[in-house]
C-alpha cells in the first residue's frame, strides 16, 4: 500500500471544529468558532438571488472585473492589483506559495491565527513566531525589540493581523510605522491580513499598504465585512504590478472563487459603504462586547478589551475551555491552541461576541450558575 505523507498523518480537527462539535454534543451556546448568528445583509442576499442562474460558470482566476473595481475602489487601489480568492484562508495560502520557500523564514507574532503556521510550512519555509506581551495592568503589547532581534538573512516576509485575531489589537500608526521601518530595513514583504479590517471600536486601523504599497500585500474577506463566511469570497490587494502572476498561482487551486457570489459581493461592497451598514456593524458588536466584558468581570475574569474583530480575550483563575463545554455549557477556544513556539499565558480564553445578544445573555446565565456550583 502506498503511504500518505508524514504531514498529512499529522493533519488533525482544528479546534474550532472540536469545540464546534462539543457545543452540539453538551448543547452549548457557541462562543468559540467565529462565524456571526446574524444573517447576511438583504441588499447582499438579494443580489446573490439575481446572480443565480446568470453567472454560473467559471470566473477568471483573478476575478470577475467587476468585482475586482469594487474591491478596488473600496480599498483605494487599482483593480488591476487586486485578486479575487476564495476567502481570506485561500489569499493567505497563495501568498504563502509565491512569496517564501525551502530555507526562508517568515515572521509572525504569537498568538497566531491558526492557518498561518501550517501554510508557512506547506510552502517549505519556517514560521518563526514572537510572542506579543501580556499583562493585566496593559493588557497585549507589541514587542518590538524582541521583532527586532528575530530577523535574520533568510527572513522574507513579516504577517501581520490588525484588527488582530485572537488578541483584538489594532496597531497604532506609530507601531504600524516602526513596523513598515523594519521591513523597509530587511527588505521583507508585508503579508497584511486585515480581515476585520472594519471591525474596530476606537480609531479607524491603519492599513499598512498606505504606508508601504511597493511591499504590502493586503488581504480581505467578504466573508467577514459582510457575515457570509460560508460564501468564501476573499482578495488580495498587491504592490503595482504582481496581480498576474499571483492569480496564476491561485489557478491552481480553486481556480477561481464562486461566481455568482462574486456578482453579489461586487453589487454589496458600494451598497455597504453608501448605507451606513460598516457603522451599524461595528455599533452592534460594540455593544455585545460591552456586555460580555462587564458579565465577565462580574464573574471575576479579567478582561482583556478588544480595540477591533469580534474576540475578546480573558482569563480566569478556575475556567479552562474544556471544563466550560463540559460542565457550564459554554464553548470558547482555548488561548493554547493559539501558540505553538511559546508557552501561552495562563488561563487564557477567546470568547467570539458575534452572535446573538440573547445567545451572550444565555452564556452568561450558563457561567453564573456554574460559578455558584463551585465556588472558589
Ligand atoms: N485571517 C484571520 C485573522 C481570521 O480570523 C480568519 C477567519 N477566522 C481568516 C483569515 C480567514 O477568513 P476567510 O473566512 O475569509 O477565509
Amino acid at each position: 500500500m502506498p503511504e500518505l505523507l508524514p504531514r498529512a498523518r499529522a493533519s488533525s480537527e482544528s479546534i474550532f471544529s472540536q469545540m464546534s462539535r462539543l457545543a452540539l454534543q453538551h448543547g452549548a451556546v457557541n462562543l468559540g468558532q467565529g462565524f456571526p448568528s446574524d444573517a447576511p445583509p438583504a441588499f447582499l442576499l438579494d443580489a446573490a438571488r439575481g446572480a443565480l442562474g446568470r453567472w454560473d460558470q467559471y470566473a477568471p482566476p483573478a476575478g470577475l472585473p467587476i468585482l475586482r473595481d469594487a474591491i478596488g475602489t473600496d480599498l483605494g487601489v487599482d483593480g488591476a492589483d487586486v485578486v479575487v480568492t476564495s476567502g481570506a484562508t485561500e489569499a493567505l495560502n497563495v501568498l504563502a506559495l509565491s512569496l517564501y520557500g525551502p530555507g526562508d523564514e517568515v515572521l509572525m507574532l504569537e498568538p497566531v491565527f491558526d492557518v498561518y503556521l501550517p501554510q508557512a510550512r506547506l510552502s517549505g519555509a519556517r514560521p518563526v513566531t514572537v510572542p506579543m506581551r501580556l499583562d493585566d495592568v496593559s493588557g497585549w503589547t507589541l514587542d518590538m525589540d524582541a521583532l527586532q532581534a528575530a530577523v535574520t538573512p533568510q527572513t522574507r516576509a513579516i504577517l501581520l493581523n490588525s484588527p488582530f485575531n485572537p488578541t483584538g489589537t489594532v496597531f497604532t500608526p506609530a507601531e504600524c510605522a516602526e513596523l513598515v521601518a523594519l521591513a523597509r530595513a530587511h527588505d521583507l514583504w508585508i503579508i497584511s491580513d486585515e480581515v476585520y479590517d472594519e471591525l474596530y471600536f476606537g480609531d479607524k486601523p491603519t492599513s499598512f499598504r498606505t504606508l508601504a504599497p511597493e511591499r504590502t500585500f493586503t488581504v480581505g474577506s467578504a466573508g467577514k465585512r459582510l457575515e457570509a463566511t460560508g460564501w468564501r469570497v476573499g482578495w488580495i490587494a498587491c504592490p503595482p504590478g504582481l496581480a498576474p502572476m499571483l492569480a496564476a498561482i491561485r489557478q491552481n487551486g480553486s481556480f477561481c472563487a464562486p461566481t455568482p457570489f462574486q456578482v453579489a459581493v461586487a453589487a454589496a461592497l458600494p451598497l455597504a459603504r453608501e448605507s451606513g451598514f460598516y457603522e451599524g456593524l461595528r455599533a452592534g458588536y460594540g455593544q455585545r462586547m460591552s456586555l460580555l466584558a462587564s458579565g465577565l468581570r462580574q464573574l471575576g475574569a479579567t478582561v482583556f478589551v478588544p480595540s477591533g474583530t469580534y474576540f475578546l480575550t480573558a482569563r480566569h483563575p478556575h475556567w479552562t475551555a474544556d471544563t466550560l463545554v463540559r460542565q457550564a455549557g459554554v464553548a470558547v477556544i482555548p488561548g493554547a491552541a493559539f501558540y505553538a513556539q511559546h508557552a501561552a499565558p495562563d488561563g487564557l480564553l477567546r470568547l467570539a461576541f458575534c452572535k446573538s445578544q440573547p445567545e451572550i445573555e444565555r452564556a452568561l446565565d450558563s457561567l453564573s450558575r456554574y460559578a455558584v456550583q463551585t465556588p472558589a
